[in-house]
């Protein structure tokens, strides 16, 4: 790793500013509905703390309030939970810049302190380096430790760094590690598992990781654009006509260099997408029918090709998962490569969810904690948040 991680540096008695991704699901009465995120700041917190800090400064976005004020996206209820979860009080600000936060943060009593929302300040997102400077004078330190908002260069992930020594958290050392890193020197066989909605969301990925992998396996709706690119009948299944060139091209690419492309086989169909309808499993689709999910034999192939991985990323449900009945495929996959001896990593968003359903989240090696930022991470791109942090 070439950049500064917590465990480069002395925190002691100094003010920590750390952005964190406290970006929760509320409800319609501002109750948290989820706090996998607030949860998952607690061993970077835990870490200062135990170095003796002045105070640790928490900063963070919620939602998508547009540069303006808004109850609903305050973080307030967020303080409130991290107090709850981390037994210890939190004092809440109602702003995250400006004298009065300064001489707040100065004379508060509790040793954590949680800033208001970064986004009501539009300059946020504008990365504005008068605002960047602003929120660098509440600390002596920088930390990100928020990987979710790290493909973004905003003024709390990128353009405070000008102003502070900065490095990274313990949750973005360890993303650092395992989607920079492992995916860079990946010890092989290395297999690659692609699903979700869309073959447009994953190219930049395929591009990317087909030159290094042994094998991709595809699922899930994207399949049926490479389907229907090897005039497969689809019937009504999802279909992105305007990538059908780039799905060919991919394809060529993969014999070209010799990489399988590992297309399903047989499929679970059905006349709608809708809970508790009929389905059948088919190995061509019939005019009309939608595949919800992967078919039992494309399940045992998957399983046949996965068995001798040493490293496996997997970004997508392999069908349409938030119906049970379309989720076999999904589970009995992620079951299969949970008990392998091989490295896992869940490469963010839906597919962190299906793996939360299955309640083996345990069990994988690396759960990434970002959707845009994980998928930009395994296009190779070079995070703008992750860069900006000082070299070691
Ligand atoms: P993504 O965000 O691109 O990973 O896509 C996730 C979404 O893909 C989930 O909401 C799934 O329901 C959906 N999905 C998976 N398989 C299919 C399929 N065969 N047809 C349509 N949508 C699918």
């Amino acid at each position: 790793m070439d950049k500064l991680t917590l465990k480069d540096v002395v925190l002691k008695n100094l003010n920590v500013l750390m952005r964190v991704d406290f970006n929760v699901p509320l409800d319609d009465s501002l109750n948290i509905t989820d706090d996998t995120r607030i949860r998952a700041s607690i061993p970077t917190i835990n870490y200062i703390l135990e170095r003796k800090p002045k105070k640790i400064i928490l900063m963070s976005h919620l939602g998508r309030p547009e540069g303006k004020r808004a109850l609903k996206y305050s973080l307030r209820p967020v303080a409130k939970r991290l107090e709850d979860i981390l037994g210890q009080k939190v004092k809440f600000l109602d702003d995250c810049i400006g004298e009065k936060i300064r001489r707040e943060i100065e004379n508060a009593s509790e040793k954590i302190i949680l800033l208001e929302n970064l986004r009501f300040y539009p300059e946020e997102e504008e990365n504005d380096s008068a605002f960047s400077r602003q929120l660098a004078c509440l600390g002596d330190i920088f930390v990100n430790d928020a990987f979710g908002a790290a493909h973004r260069a905003h003024a709390s992930t990128e353009g405070i760094t000008h102003y502070l020594k900065s490095v990274a958290g313990l949750l973005l050392e360890k993303e650092i590690q395992y989607l920079g890193e492992t995916l860079q020197n990946p010890v092989k066989p290395f297999m690659v598992i692609l699903g979700g909605a869309k073959v447009s969301d994953k190219i930049g990925v395929i591009n990317n990781l087909l030159p290094k992998c042994d094998i991709i396996l595809i699922g899930g709706g994207m399949a049926y654009t490479f389907l229907y690119a090897l005039n497969k009948k689809i019937g009504n299944s999802k279909l992105e006509r305007d990538k059908l060139s780039i799905a060919k091209d991919i394809l060529k690419k993969g014999e070209q260099l010799k990489k399988d492309l590992v297309l399903p086989i047989d499929h679970l169909v059905v006349d709608k997408i809708e809970k508790g309808i009929s389905s059948q499993i088919v190995e061509e689709i019939p005019e009309g029918k939608i595949a919800v999910d992967i078919g039992p034999k494309t399940v045992e192939e998957f399983k046949n090709r996965l068995k001798n991985a040493k490293t496996i990323i997997w970004n997508g449900p392999l069908g349409v998962f938030e119906i049970d009945d379309f989720a076999k495929g999904t589970y009995e996959v992620a079951s299969f490569i949970a008990d392998l001896p091989a490295t896992t990593i869940i490469g963010g968003g839906d597919t962190v969810s299906a793996v939360k359903k299955f309640k083996l989240e345990e069990k994988m090696t690396h759960i990434s904690t970002g959707g845009g930022a994980s998928l930009e991470f395994m296009e190779g791109k070079i995070l703008p948040g992750i860069k900006a942090l000082t070299d070691k």
